[in-house]
Formats: structure tokens, sequence, C-alpha cells
């Protein structure tokens, strides 16, 4: 691997490996065991493999793990009706809707249902608006795990001039926020943003998510910016990221690979988050008892 290559695989396993001591560290001071509970509907092969290693990696950590999966007609009230009933579940501290959810399904009603102390993916109102007002609140664990590996790389944030492409609620506008936190001076693109190549040219901090393969090219990017490469595009030669790697690798300081990119970090970060939910829950407990 190249020096500049940002090695997601390498940080993700610190990262799992951080989470495993401190859930055994919460289990045997007497804490809760953390729980993750998943809920897939349909049978989407692309969300079975991803909802898959959440468990395995959930349960590697030392954590519980229940997968809740319904068939692609399960009608709205079903779904809403187990979201509530996870809500109450002392053992689960985690809920995950795994998205994309089929058409019948307005997923958006069915996260607002999602308890934000459980909300581990950070996508209920309660969760953005808190990260928008720069208060504590779950982060969801892709934009999450980019700040970490910016900061592995050492990248200097504060004073940075960063660009964001693509304004996902999961991905873009809360990358946006966290840059925004670290001081950066963020500039967000999308698909009507005129001269996008304009705005790469002058950033320090690209980070791309889009779902365009290799449409960020190094003639786009400065000399010395760090790259971080969020796409995942299946295409005939593989997996593919939203950044041209082979162009733009010689002209970046640091730059992450697909895969192995931030791709091994959304898990990662996703235990971080449910452990850090337990870690609330069993404090809500103690203060409603006391
Ligand atoms: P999304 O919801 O489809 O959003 C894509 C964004 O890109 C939109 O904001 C869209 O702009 C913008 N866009 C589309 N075409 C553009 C263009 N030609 N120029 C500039 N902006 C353009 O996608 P997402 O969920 O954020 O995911 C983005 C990529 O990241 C996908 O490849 C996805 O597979 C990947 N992803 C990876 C992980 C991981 O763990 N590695 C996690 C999540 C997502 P408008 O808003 O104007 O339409």
């Amino acid at each position: 691997m190249n020096d500049n290559v940002i090695d997601g695989r390498a940080v993700a396993q610190e990262v799992r490996d951080r989470v495993k001591r401190e859930v055994a560290e919460l289990v045997d001071s007497g804490g809760p065991q953390p729980g993750l509970a998943t809920i897939l509907v349909g049978d989407d092969p692309a969300s079975q493999v991803y909802v898959r290693s959440k468990h395995e990696k959930s349960r590697e950590a030392g954590m519980q793990s229940f997968n809740h999966t319904l068939p692609a007609d399960t009608p709205q009230d079903e779904v809403a009706d187990l979201i509530v009933q996870l809500g109450d579940d002392d053992s689960v501290h985690g809920i995950l809707l795994q998205l994309p959810v089929p058409d019948q399904l307005d997923s958006d009603a069915l996260i607002a249902l999602i308890d934000p102390l459980k909300d581990v993916d950070g996508l209920t109102p309660t969760s953005a608006g808190l990260l928008a007002l720069g208060k504590p609140s779950m982060v969801p664990a892709t934009p999450s795990g980019c700040m970490d590996l910016l900061r592995a790389a050492d990248t200097q944030i504060e004073g940075a001039d960063a660009v964001v492409i693509g304004r996902s609620i999961l991905v873009g506008k809360p990358m946006h926020q966290l840059l925004l936190a670290a001081n950066a001076t963020v500039t967000h693109c999308h698909s009507r943003t005129r001269d996008l190549a304009g705005h790469v040219r002058r950033a320090d901090i690209v980070v791309a998510a889009v779902g365009v393969p290799r449409m960020i090219t190094g003639d786009m990017v400065k000399d010395g910016a760090t790259v971080i490469d969020v796409g995942v595009n299946r295409t005939d030669e593989g997996l593919v990221g939203d950044v041209d790697f082979d162009s733009v690798a010689p002209r970046a300081r640091a730059i992450t690979p697909v895969p192995g990119g931030v791709g091994q970090m959304t898990i990662a970060m996703l235990l971080v988050n449910t452990l850090e939910a337990a870690r609330r829950q069993a404090g809500v407990a103690v203060a409603r008892r006391g």
C-alpha cells in the first residue's frame, strides 16, 4: 500500500478492538451487555450482506445482536409496531432499520418512531437536529468514520477548506456538520452545483459521497489535498468509488481506497454508537432509580 493510502481496514480494526475492550469493562462493572437490533424488510442481497456483517461484528465485540427479517410486503403498521416494541425492550440498546426499505413503506415515518436514545444510525429528527445544533448526539456511522479516517491521516481540519459532494441525510449532510464542528470552512456541492471542478480544486479536504463511479478525477484535485471516497459503485470491473483513484492518488496528500477505506469504518462506528447508547441508557436508568 502506498504511503499516502489511508488503511481503513487497520483503523476499523483498532476501533473494533477498543469497543470490545470497553464492552467487557462495562459488563465487568455491572453495566448492561450492549444489544443491537436490526430490522431488514425484504430480501435485497446487498442489504442481507450488510446486516449479516453488522451482526458478526457486534457479536465479536461482545454485544448481543437481534435480527428481525420481515417479508418484502410487510405493511407499515407491522414495522412500526416492531420498532416501538424494540424501543420498550431493555436488552436492546440500538435499533437499526436497514435502508432502503420496499416502496410501500414510508422510511421517514418509521425512522421517526425509533427512540432517540436507541438511534444508533443517527437518522431520527432528534439526532439530526442535535447534530445541527452542535450538541452531543448519535452521529451517522459513515460520516463519523470519515472523520476518524481524516484524523488517522493527521489531516489539519481546523481552518481547512473542505468540499463535501452529496447531500444525503445518511452521509453528506452530517459530514458537513461534523467538518463545520471541527472548524473547517465547508462548501457543499450537489447535482445542481455549477462548476463542481472549480470548488473541488480549491479544497484541502474532499469528501465524495455521490454514487457516480470515478467522477472526481486528478485534474479536479489540488496537490496535497486529503481525499475521502465514500462511494461504493458496482461496475463490470468490480467495486469502485466516486474518486478516480489512479489519477487522484498521485496528487493527494492522503486518500482512501475503495474497497478498504470508508466502508470498513461504517460498521466499526455503528458498534461505537451501540456501546455509547448502552452507556447512556444505563445512565438514564440509574438517574430514574435515584
Ligand atoms: P444518495 O442519497 O443517492 O445521494 C447522492 C448525492 O449525490 C445527492 O445529494 C446528489 O445530489 C449528489 N449527486 C448526484 N449526482 C451528482 C453529480 N453529478 N454531481 C454532484 N453531485 C451529485 O447517496 P448516499 O446514500 O449519500 O450515498 C452516496 C454514495 O456513498 C453511494 O455510492 C453509496 O453506495 C455510498 N455509501 C457508502 C457507505 C459506506 O459505508 N462506504 C455508506 C453509505 C453510502 P442531489 O441532492 O442534488 O440529488
